[in-house]
C-alpha cells in the first residue's frame, strides 16, 4: 500500500482569495476573511479510493490525504460515529428515510472533538505551548482533553451560566476556566482583553483554519456511510456554523476527488433557536451577512452564538444548495429530545433535538418530501445539560 500523507498545500482567504503558506500558525486574513485549507486533490485522489479507505482504522484520520497534520495526529479516536435509521420517528413524520448522525459517541461527547483533534494537532506541530478559546461548553471540553493529550496549557472563557458538567470536565482535564458574564461573544472579548492574550494561540471558531478541517469529515463520513452518495437534505444545528461550512467544503472536495457524482449535493438546512436566530433572520431578509442578535437566549448553549464569524459562508452554502434556515423554540427542542430518547433510545443534546423539531416543520411545509433521504445531527450527548424545560426529574 502506498504511504498515506497529507496533501495540504496552502491557505486561501474565503473573501479576497489571497494565498498564505502552511508553515506557521495562521489566523484570519489581513482583510478579516476566514482562511480555508487547500490540498493537492489530484494527488490525493490516487490513494483515496473507496476500497483503500474502507480498510483504514475507524477514525476521521482515515481521510488523511485531505487533513492537516495527519502524519502525527493528536487523536483520541474521534470520528466514524453511527448513522442511525430513525424508523419510528421517520414514520411518524411521514418520511421513508430519516437518519441520525450520532456525534455523542465522540471523545468528550460531542462533535467538537473533530475540530479540536485537527486544530490541536496543528498547534502542537507549530510549537504552540498555550491555547485559549471562548466556548459555550463542548468546544471547551474538547480543547481541555486534546490540549491535555498534546501537553498544552489551555485557557477557557465560558459564560458564567454554562452548565456545571462542562466546567467540571474542563477542570478535570486541567484547563484554566475563566467565567464571564454574558454570552460567547462577551467571552471572546474578555479573552482578547487579557494581558496574556498575545502569548496564547487563539483557537476560536474559524479564527484559525484547522478546526473546520476536522469538522468537514462529517461530510466525508456521510458520503462513505451512504455508499459514496449524499443525502437529499441535511438538517444542522447552527451556532458558529463550522460543521455546515465544513460539510459544504467536503462536498466540493469529494466531487473533485471523484468520490461522489458532481452536482447532486444535499439541500443544507440551518436550524437555530428562536431566542438566537441571526442566520435565520439574514436568510429570510435575503441579506449577505447576519446582524448580531441582541439578548440571545436558549438552553441549547451551542446555539447561543449571537454573531457568527462565518455568517457569509453559512448563508452562501444555504443558498447555493437550495436549502433554508429555520428557528425552533426551546419547548419544541425539549419535546423532540424526549421523542428521540423515548422513541429511538438516543439521549440527544438540545441542539440535536432542534434538528428533529425542524424536520417536523419542514415535512409539514413540504420542503422535505416523503422520499427524501434526510440526515439529522445529534451534535452531542444530552448528559451535560442537567435541565430540560418541562421535564420533572424524580
Ligand atoms: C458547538 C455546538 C453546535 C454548533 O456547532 P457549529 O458548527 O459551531 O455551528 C451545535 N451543537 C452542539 C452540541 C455544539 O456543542
Ligand atoms: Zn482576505
Amino acid at each position: 500500500m502506498a504511504p498515506v500523507t497529507s496533501t495540504l498545500e496552502w491557505l486561501e482567504c474565503a473573501r479576497c482569495h489571497v494565498a498564505y503558506g502552511t508553515a506557521a500558525p495562521a489566523t484570519l486574513c489581513r482583510c478579516g476573511g476566514v482562511l480555508l485549507a487547500r490540498y493537492r486533490l489530484e494527488e490525493a485522489a490516487r490513494t483515496m479510493t473507496p476500497q483503500a479507505i474502507a480498510a483504514r482504522p475507524p477514525t476521521l484520520w482515515r481521510y488523511a490525504e485531505v487533513l492537516p497534520g495527519s502524519s502525527d495526529p493528536v487523536t483520541l479516536g474521534e470520528g466514524m460515529t453511527p448513522l442511525l435509521p430513525l424508523r419510528f420517528l421517520g414514520a411518524s413524520l411521514g418520511l421513508k428515510s430519516v437518519l441520525l448522525k450520532d456525534e455523542a459517541l465522540n471523545p468528550t461527547g460531542s462533535f467538537k472533538a473533530r475540530g479540536m483533534a485537527t486544530a490541536v494537532t496543528m498547534a502542537r506541530s507549530f510549537g504552540v505551548r498555550r491555547i485559549a478559546l471562548p466556548s459555550a461548553g463542548n468546544a471547551g471540553s474538547a480543547a481541555a482533553a486534546y490540549g491535555a493529550l498534546a501537553g498544552l496549557a489551555v485557557d477557557l472563557f465560558l459564560p458564567e451560566d454554562t452548565p456545571e458538567p462542562f466546567r467540571l470536565e474542563a477542570a478535570v482535564h486541567g484547563a484554566a476556566v475563566h467565567l464571564v458574564r454574558g454570552d460567547i461573544g462577551a467571552c471572546g472579548r474578555a479573552m482578547r482583553q487579557r494581558d496574556e492574550a498575545p502569548t496564547w494561540f487563539d483557537l476560536s471558531t474559524l479564527r484559525e483554519p484547522y478546526r473546520v478541517e476536522g469538522k468537514k469529515t462529517l461530510g466525508y463520513e456521510l458520503a462513505e456511510q451512504l455508499g459514496w452518495s449524499l443525502p437529499d437534505v441535511i438538517v444542522y444545528p447552527t451556532g458558529g456554523g463550522t460543521g455546515l461550512i465544513g460539510m459544504w467544503k467536503a462536498f466540493e472536495e469529494l466531487e473533485q476527488l471523484g468520490l461522489v457524482v458532481p452536482g447532486r449535493r444535499p439541500r443544507m438546512v440551518a436550524v437555530q433557536a428562536a431566542g438566537c436566530a441571526p442566520i435565520v433572520a439574514a436568510f429570510d431578509a435575503h441579506a449577505p451577512e447576519a446582524t448580531a442578535w441582541g439578548d440571545a437566549r436558549t438552553y441549547a448553549s451551542g446555539l447561543r452564538v449571537p454573531a457568527p464569524l462565518g455568517d457569509t459562508l453559512i448563508l452562501q452554502a444555504l443558498r447555493e444548495s437550495g436549502g433554508t434556515a429555520i428557528a425552533v423554540t426551546d419547548d419544541d427542542m425539549a419535546q423532540a429530545q424526549l421523542e428521540l430518547a423515548r422513541g429511538e433510545g438516543v439521549f440527544a443534546c438540545p441542539e440535536g433535538g432542534a434538528t428533529l423539531a425542524a424536520a417536523r416543520k419542514l415535512a409539514g411545509s413540504g420542503f422535505i418530501g416523503p422520499d427524501d433521504v434526510v440526515v439529522l445531527f445529534n451534535t452531542g450527548t444530552g448528559l451535560k445539560y442537567p435541565k430540560i424545560p418541562g421535564l420533572r426529574v424524580p
